[in-house]
């Protein structure tokens, strides 16, 4: 059929990965769950149903082992190969295959069948929890019942495997075993029903860099393989068989998009420093290990923040000291010699750790989150600071304490920290004395005393992700609200203002590592305000760093002197970009 008579749909997700690409669809469709119909067997036949599906969880799980050699032999990283670790753990969980066994035996149901009941009350459990990181596994029970009704059956289903010439992937969701299997060049980018920002494939789409939008609800029904897609992984848009005219711009774009993000490359070596000589560290942030090559290629200057919760992620148990200290040792030595800025973990509230209790808390922001739930489950706490600690023997290294809301956080974190110290000394392992202790300032009540918090601390860094959440009281993670999420609203402005001049005034740093550093429009704001260090993801590295070198600390001043005459967001959006030109030619925002 001829592109002409296919029908055009544009369609909108959520962006998770940047870039442009045009290309041909091939859609993996979950072909195993369409396979499940109901048969009764004979008494005497549930003995070979049983068998039949245990045997199929043996394949299942022989074809996981096989992708996580395969993902060894390419060299991925830990944090991939414990997903895989974690699935194989679900095939063989009794909620699982017990279940099934139990339901084929009592209620004389094929398999598929079984398989299916089980995995839809699991489903409507997951579904019906109000953690996103839960909903999210449900998508990992999905995939593994998945690939057992299809060995069930014997009935493959496409899979990236097919897949012979470079391709669009569409699917209802990828499991992070089939995102870690894809290859930059050969996956132009892909596009799925589910997902959010912070699933694993969204996180796995940004550190390969390949485009992707997710969370588009109907894209598998509404596109066959051989169709044409363009995706725009910056601004979430689809187009599905675009005509030859928006071909052309977003070809255009492409090339823009591609021949900018080459040209800033040129100033990978080149200091980060304004026009008027001032030195501003332009650091990463990362969550696994993966982010680290694209970082170095972007220049960064060490790790402004280490999100450590994915260590606790997709595991039954709680990470030991020792593979703390091996995760961070790791980080350290691809780094080295630049800083690493480990943050604590900041979880708890609406992410829940292996073997803990589903929360119940009204509103989990506002909750038992980060340093707090840290405070209260000491031991957990102690286990990640000792290996922090031991990790420091080894390079650069500064703690970093979320979600501080008071001076008395920062100094119970202090004292659990000076115990570790001291075991570790009695127990004659190395650590470095003098590590560096900053708090994360991300709530209203911490920003207003950022003076007293600055005599308890070596630095401070800015989470506007949190800040902008807790001062605007908008949810960060609810569509709803998101217009309001503004960060040139005149009190985020004021905010931002306080907390920078009284930590340079106390002499302490402070940088700002929420996404608002990664944006060259509000970047240019926080060097007016007196931050001295902005840490981002790879992709906006060199975007700053070419803000940085354009324009002269005096002009950011202006800037900001100005904007704090307005009263609303708005009014303040339309004077930056009418005056960011003036200070910085060329178009940097894409
Ligand atoms: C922030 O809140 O700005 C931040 C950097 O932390 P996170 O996004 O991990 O909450
Ligand atoms: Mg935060």
């Amino acid at each position: 059929m001829s592109d002409i008579k296919k029908q055009v749909a544009l369609m909108k997700g959520i962006g998770v990965s940047s870039g442009v690409t045009i290309g041909r669809a091939f859609v993996i469709k979950s072909v195993g769950l369409d396979l499940a119909h109901q048969c009764y067997l004979e008494t005497t036949k549930t003995d070979n149903e049983v068998e039949r599906f245990e045997r199929a969880i043996q394949m299942s799980a022989d074809e996981l082992i096989c992708v996580k050699k395969k993902m060894e032999a390419d060299g991925r990283g830990q944090e991939h190969i414990r997903i895989i670790d974690a699935h194989l753990l679900i095939l063989k969980d009794h909620m699982i295959t017990g279940d099934t066994i139990d339901m084929i035996r009592a209620e004389r149901v094929n398999a598929e069948w079984a398989l299916k009941k089980v995995m839809d009350g699991l489903l409507d459990f997951f579904n019906n929890m109000d953690d996103e990181y839960l909903k999210q596994r449900s998508s990992d029970i999905e995939h593994l019942v998945n690939m057992v009704l299809v060995n069930l059956t014997g009935r493959k289903k496409a899979s990236l495997s097919d897949l012979k010439s470079p391709a669009v992937i569409i699917a209802h969701d990828l499991s992070p075993a089939e995102t870690a299997q894809m290859v930059k060049g050969t996956v132009l980018g892909f596009l799925t029903d589910a997902g959010a920002k912070t699933s694993h494939t969204a996180i796995m789409a940004r550190a390969l860099e390949i485009p992707a939008v997710v969370g588009l609800e109907t894209i598998t029904h509404k596109v066959e393989t051989g169709d044409m897609v363009i995706i725009d992984g910056t601004t979430g848009t689809v187009i599905i068989n675009p005509s030859k005219s928006v071909v052309n711009v977003y070809k255009k774009r492409k090339e823009r998009y591609e021949n900018y993000g080459r040209s800033l490359f040129h100033y990978k070596d080149m200091p980060s420093e304004t026009t008027d000589g001032e030195r501003i560290s332009l650091l990463g942030n990362m969550e696994i290990v993966e982010e680290i090559d694209s970082l170095l290629k972007n220049g960064a200057e060490g790790i402004g923040l280490y999100r450590t919760e994915f260590l606790y992620l997709n595991r039954k148990d709680m990470p030991t000291e020792d593979e703390h200290t091996a995760a961070y040792e790791t980080v350290i030595r691809r780094m080295a010699p630049r800083p690493v800025v480990i943050r604590t973990l900041d979880v708890g509230g609406d992410k829940l750790l292996p073997g803990m209790e589903v929360s119940d808390e009204i509103n989990p922001a506002l909750g038992l989150r980060a340093i707090r739930f840290c405070l209260k489950n000491k031991d957990i706490f102690k286990t990640q600071l000792r290996g922090i600690l031991r990790a420091s023997a080894k390079g650069p290294v500064q703690i970093l304490l979320p979600m501080i809301s008071g001076v008395d956080e920062i100094r119970h974190a202090r004292a659990l920290i000076e115990e570790c110290k001291t075991e570790l000394e009695t127990e004659g392992k190395k650590y470095d004395r003098n590590i560096e202790i900053g708090a994360m300032i991300e709530i209203p009540s911490a920003a207003v005393i950022t003076d007293l918090i600055a005599k308890e601390v070596d630095f401070v860094s800015i989470g506007t992700n949190d800040l902008l959440q807790y001062s605007l009281a908008i949810d960060r993670v609810n569509e709803h609200v998101a217009y309001l999420y503004e960060p040139f609203h005149p009190a985020v402005l004021r905010i931002i203002k306080t907390v920078a001049e009284a930590a340079n005034k106390a002499g302490i740093s402070v940088g700002v590592c929420g996404e608002m550093a990664g944006e060259p429009e509000y970047a240019i704001i926080l060097l007016g305000f007196g931050i001295d260090k902005l840490s981002m993801s790879a992709y906006s590295l060199l975007r700053v760093k070419r803000l940085v070198r354009s324009v002269s600390i005096a002009q950011a001043k202006e800037l900001c002197e100005k904007i704090m005459e307005f009263a609303t967001a708005s009014e303040v959006e339309q004077f930056v970009s009418n005056k960011i030109p003036d200070l910085y030619k060329e178009e940097f925002w894409s």
